[in-house]
């Protein structure tokens, strides 16, 4: 069998065993520590524009509390973009309340200005104020932040912008991660980078960051004993964790040019076959991380993505389907829905190609020719 290619896997960069040491050496084995707030200073100085971030166990987590700080509770509704991973939905439910799914638009596959609007008139119709918005930069693209922004403050509510995947990518030339109420990102395994698994909140001051510092620490008021007047929640991130995160940071502009070329790698793979299209941006106004390359295949290609995908595997090379969109998946098919077959369309046709940044000159030799020798 030959050496497996995965899609995205952690590429560490050698100053993150360094902080972890660190850590050890100085006994700070806690969901707190130097490692924490340095890994939030470099974050915050990273994103720019007034950005205060708390480190979290997840960007599920960051999510679970964005909700929160945006006042929705049980029985409330909230508008999600549809394609996306389930964790820009899971949190709507834990609050008890019900995502209100809305299509993606072709031009960067992230919610559509158009169908967020129609939803947002009808749930207020129905006599429901939707309580907030979550848009998600898809594959490290940004979503149409001038119009999302313009439709979330025309109705006053809240945007919250999942970033997970779209750390130092740009919108007009400003970090993703900055221009929601509040944002999130994600430092899983398979992300840009990684601190094996975290996320953060961004939020735009201080005083909101520290009440997500509040909730993300059990919700201690200030008393000598424990004392609780609200529900807390185990979120923080390590100080081991941080570590890692700080490391990672050192490389986090390299290595975002590594998936860059890796997506030109593909652009160039694909540029004599009209069928297929590699997923890029539409205008200047667009900066991807491309976390991920994907690829859509026409109906015309004379092959299908499937069968595309079989044949990397066939070779020990990991693909995958696009995310599977939110409305179709069964946990909620309840939802409700507005949109048409965009998102459907881009699970049906597309897939996600080896993306990681430590992705070797002999690996994506091996990809070309199994790609070139199928197509
Ligand atoms: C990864 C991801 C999350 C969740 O982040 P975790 O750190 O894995 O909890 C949320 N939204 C999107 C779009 C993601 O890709």
């Amino acid at each position: 069998m030959k050496e497996r290619i995965y899609l995205s896997s952690p590429h560490m960069g050698g100053a993150e065993q360094k902080f972890v040491q660190d850590a050890f050496d100085t006994n700070w084995i806690a969901p707190l520590g130097p490692n924490v707030d340095g890994f939030e200073a470099d974050l915050e100085k990273y994103l720019g524009h007034g950005s205060h971030v708390a480190a979290l166990s997840s960007g599920t987590a960051a999510l679970h509390l964005a909700l929160i700080l945006s006042g929705v509770q049980a029985g409330d509704e909230v508008i999600c973009q549809t394609m996306t991973f389930s964790a820009s939905a899971n949190p709507i439910v834990y609050q008890g309340a019900t995502p209100i799914f809305v299509d993606s638009e072709a031009d960067t596959w992230n919610i559509s200005p158009i169908y967020l609007e129609n939803a947002i008139k009808d749930r207020i119709k129905a006599g429901k104020m939707p309580k907030a918005i979550v848009a998600v930069h898809l594959y490290g693209m940004p979503f149409k932040v001038d119009e999302v922004t313009a439709i979330a403050q025309k109705y006053a509510i809240p945007l919250i912008e999942d970033s997970a995947e779209a750390i130092g990518s740009l919108y007009q030339g400003r970090k993703c991660g900055t221009f929601g109420d509040l944002a999130i990102l994600s430092f899983n395994g398979n992300k840009v980078i990684t601190t094996s698994g975290g996320g953060a909140l961004v939020a735009g001051n201080e005083a909101t960051k520290n009440k997500a510092l509040f909730l993300a620490t059990q919700a201690r008021d200030e008393a000598p004993h424990y004392q609780h007047s609200q529900i807390g929640y185990n979120y923080r991130m390590s100080n081991i964790c941080a570590g890692i995160g700080r490391g990672q940071m050192e490389v986090l502009d390299s290595h975002i040019e590594m998936r860059r070329a890796n997506h030109q790698f593909y652009k160039d793979l694909f540029s004599a076959n009209s069928e297929v299209s590699v997923f890029e941006e539409s205008h200047h106004d667009y900066y991807s991380n491309h976390w991920l390359s994907c690829i859509t295949v026409s109906k015309k290609a004379g092959f299908t993505n499937h069968e595309l995908r079989l044949a990397l595997a066939k070779d020990n090379i990991e693909s995958r389907p696009l995310w599977k969109p939110m409305h179709l998946q069964p946990v909620f098919s309840e939802a409700p829905f507005y949109g048409d077959d965009t998102a459907e369309n881009l699970f049906t046709h597309g897939l996600c190609l080896p993306s990681g940044s430590n992705l070797t000159e002999g690996q994506k030799q091996r990809i070309q020719e199994v790609i070139r020798s199928f197509v």
